[in-house]
């Protein structure tokens, strides 16, 4: 028999889905569920992205688009980033992607060789480390736990790009945690950042609209402008929109990057569809006021979970600031028993949880911290309180 390349080996299946998927087939069996899996909106775009999208179906020429994006995205982006605060860009310091996630596909196929190595911070999106391991690179995992709010400080960072890393990817706010790095300590991590000139800098930023509390987004391009040369901004539609399933993710950064992921681009997608890049365009340039009322309500939301947490004894929470995540430390229940069941790790306790009372939580060593668990807080309110109250009564029936 032939055999599967060596790279499919090393791609896991999502833990995430693992999660929604059982939830899925107890909801079918009648169960009552409620789902804090899921980290995806829950929200339509706005009326204006579906008129631009019926208006280009309606003269569509069917043909292959721009390897880089169509003048009209280019130019709707630009303006948007440069509302966020990236100034000085050009058409040819962007390019796209079908979604954030093939954009970083891309990227990292544009800059690692095999063997190269990438960090990142421990909580980490799942798909950083598939990516480095499909491409071969060398993952340095930078572990920020509970007590330093899972943020990654700057004698870590200076520890680890001492090593001569080939790619530093940062994600900002955070997916899972929630943590929204400030001014402040994007400042010190640029700092450290400008000493080392040989690393790639990635920001993955999809959810730069989802701030809360008045700490406004930052990118470390702000604070030390000659990073620009070496620094990579990812964007998407997918979260800012409420579009995940539209699949618009674009970068702005070095002409040199851009131009090689437009060349990826040739060779793996040719173009993302008229219609699609008409959406992505009324998105970007149509009126902002769905993303900033979704972010007034995500915060509102966040407010609830914190509270509920707050009253679990033993569950400790640093309180996210963007995003729609919380990413309690529930190591506090690990060694003891829920109705018999022992629970030694994250995985037990959300298995046991999901069983017992319904709740759909994902373990957090799924995002390299084992400690911990993700609650994606993005269904309805109506949901919130009672799903958060079955969290406190498994707590409370641990033995
Ligand atoms: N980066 C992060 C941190 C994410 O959470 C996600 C989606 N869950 C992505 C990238 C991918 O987004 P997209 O839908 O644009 O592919």
């Amino acid at each position: 028999m032939p055999q599967l390349a060596q790279r499919v080996g090393r791609a896991k299946p999502s833990a995430i889905m693992v999660i929604a998927e059982t939830a899925k087939q107890l909801k079918a069996a009648g169960r009552d569920i409620i789902s804090f899996s899921i980290g995806v909106p829950n929200f339509l775009p706005g009326e204006h992205v579906y008129a631009a999208a019926r208006e280009a179906l309606s003269h569509d020429s069917g043909q292959y688009g721009s390897n880089r994006g169509s003048d009209a995205l280019l130019d709707a982006f630009l303006k948007h980033i440069q509302a966020l605060g990236f100034t000085g860009y050009g058409r040819m310091n962007l390019s796209i992607g079908i979604g954030a996630k093939q954009v970083l596909y891309n990227l990292a196929e544009a800059l690692l060789n095999e063997g190269d190595e990438i960090c990142f911070a421990a909580p980490y999106w799942t798909t950083y480390r598939d990516i480095a391991d499909i491409v071969g690179a060398q993952a340095n995992v930078l572990h920020c736990g509970p007590s330093q709010h899972y943020k990654l400080t700057p004698e870590q960072l200076d520890g680890a790009l001492a090593r001569r890393p080939k790619v530093f990817l940062f994600n900002n706010p955070s997916n899972p945690t929630g943590m929204v790095y400030t001014r402040e300590e994007i400042a010190a991590l640029a700092e450290v950042l400008a000493k080392y000139p040989d690393t790639w800098i990635v920001t993955d930023d999809i959810y730069n609209s989802m701030v809360f509390d008045g700490l406004g987004y930052h990118n470390f391009v702000f604070a030390r402008p000659e990073l620009r040369e070496r620094l990579i901004f990812v964007d998407s539609v997918s979260k800012t929109y409420g579009m995940p399933g539209w699949r618009v993710g674009l970068i702005a950064g070095p002409e040199s990057v851009a131009k090689a992921v437009t060349t990826l681009n040739s060779n793996h997608i040719t173009s993302v569809p008229e219609v699609i890049t008409a959406a992505a365009v009324a998105a970007f340039s149509g009126p902002q006021e769905i993303p900033q009322a979704k972010c007034r309500e995500f915060a509102g939301k966040r407010d609830i979970v914190v509270a509920a947490l707050a009253n679990i004894p033993g569950l400790v929470c640093p309180r996210p600031q963007g995003a729609f995540y919380a990413f309690p430390d529930i190591s506090a229940a690990f060694g003891k028993s829920h109705n018999g069941a022992r629970i030694e790790n994250d995985v037990d306790f959300c298995a046991a949880l999901l069983g017992a009372k319904g709740v759909a939580c994902v373990p957090g060593s799924a995002f390299g911290e084992p400690r911990a668990m993700r609650i994606s807080y993005t269904c309805p309110t109506a949901q919130l309180e009672p799903g958060l109250a079955r969290i406190a009564e498994f707590f409370a029936e641990l033995s």
